[in-house]
């Protein structure tokens, strides 16, 4: 059935051009509409603005209306980089941290990824799908309405299909968008026989086995000091490729091991973290299409410092934002505060925060032409804030300012329901 959204303060669209991207500068054009109105069924049918949707559906007295109270509406979120489902907690070595250790003197003791690994190894399918489902319910809560969910903390063959199973299901039983990718490529598991070995199951039998049962879009290789090199990361995306499995990279975020170049040479979907990039690279990313995703939450959460987010715009890149969100070294769901980040600390104006979030996370999930602008024929993913504008997403931070979600003309959340019951008398003070 149709819907007739009315009495929009500004409809941001963040409309999209042919391409589906806003490269450098042109993130700043949020495509606003005052006064607006909005037609959707599962799509979005017509945009415009109050006075022409009155004159446009006069003749339509049967149609739905929603009478959007003079807020806000910009895209739902899209978080195109998760570890969003994984066992336990590392709240103790975030304490460590805290007190001086660093990420990889904790990977070094045991901690680190494979701290995690165990846990999520010993944790039921079950066990994994509800304490997922409770994050990506978070996540929805705070405005995403497309996730992408890697695998990677399961690092067996056995392990990291149980992983991708949940992830399926979470696809099929919630309402968010989620996209599933293979990042058996996470770190070589210590009970491996070989290096060697283990990037052979890898190649031969994991990548075969989750492109034949279509358990994922993307294949990702954390390619870092540390983890996987560069020449190991090409073979892996490569037998990724061979399959269909698009290729993603964990890209230079503790150290400049060209895997940003890797990334843009092989045609990535996305370079994500560069932390440390090569200064000439950055150019590079406005001649392809490789999005450079970026992850300001994990450089909080680290100490590290912020990723190149001017550098990387002013040079004409397309760049998106995510969360991260994993239990290690970025614990939020929230793509408000990593805006709220990327907006005080990396430099980035907030329109170019909104389309990061938006159209350039489906860039980098190659469906910038299905979602991530409020554009006829996309899908009406969206979110109504509890403000009649848009400035008030960074401005007014640390509290949540979405007060509806809408997946496919659907609403889905509604944080307006009023959660604390008063007391019938004042506590005493
Ligand atoms: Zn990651």
């Amino acid at each position: 059935m149709s819907v007739l959204l009315t009495n929009i303060s500004e409809l941001a669209t963040v409309h999209a051009p042919s391409s589906g991207r806003k490269p450098g500068t042109a993130m700043n054009d949020l495509g606003i509409i005052r006064n607006a109105a909005m037609l959707v069924e599962e799509r979005i049918l017509w945009v415009g603005t109050q006075r022409q949707a009155e004159k446009r559906f006069a003749a339509f007295p049967g149609l739905a209306r929603y009478d959007c109270g003079g807020r806000a509406i910009i895209p739902g979120f899209v978080d195109s980089h998760t570890h969003i489902v994984f066992a336990g907690s590392r709240a103790d070595e975030f304490a460590l941290r805290l007190r001086g250790v660093s990420y990889q003197e904790i990977a070094a003791r045991g901690g680190g990824i494979m701290a995690t690994v165990r846990a999520t190894r010993a944790a039921s399918e079950e066990e994994l799908f509800v304490s997922a489902q409770t994050r990506i319910i978070e996540a929805l809560r705070h405005g995403t309405t497309t996730l992408e969910v890697k695998s990677g903390y399961g690092l067996s063959l056995e392990a990291e299909l149980k992983l991708l199973r949940v992830i399926e299901r979470l696809q099929r039983e919630l309402p968010v968008r989620i996209v599933a990718t293979l990042l058996g490529a996470h770190a070589i598991p210590p009970d491996a026989a070989s290096r060697e070995d283990y990037i052979e199951m890898l190649c031969t039998e994991l990548i075969p086995e989750v492109a034949r049962n279509g358990l994922a879009t993307f294949c990702d290789v954390f390619a870092d000091v540390g983890y996987f090199t560069t020449a190991e990361a090409e073979r892996i995306l490569a037998a990724g490729l061979d399959w269909d499995l698009q290729p993603k990279i964990h890209a230079d975020e503790f150290a400049d091991v060209g895997a940003a170049r890797l990334a843009i040479s092989i045609g990535a979907a996305s370079a994500d973290h560069l932390l440390h990039i090569a200064p000439e690279t950055i150019p590079e990313f406005a001649r392809w299409r490789t999005v450079a995703t970026l992850l300001p939450g994990t450089a909080y959460t680290l100490r590290l410092p912020m990723p190149p987010a001017r550098a990387l715009i002013d040079a004409g890149a397309t760049v998106a934002l995510a969360t991260d969100c994993n239990p290690g070294s970025c614990r939020t769901e929230n793509m408000q505060t990593i805006i709220s980040l990327a907006t005080q600390l990396a430099g980035m104006t907030l329109e170019e925060a909104i389309t990061a979030a938006t159209l350039h996370g489906a860039a980098a999930l190659l469906r910038e032409h299905e979602i991530g602008s409020l554009d006829v024929g996309k899908y009406a993913d969206f979110i109504v804030l509890d403000s009649p504008s848009v400035l008030d997403l960074a401005y007014h931070f640390g509290t949540n300012r979405v007060a509806e979600v809408w997946i496919g003309g659907k609403r889905v959340v509604s944080n307006d329901v009023p959660q604390i019951e008063f007391p019938p008398s004042s506590p005493s003070p």
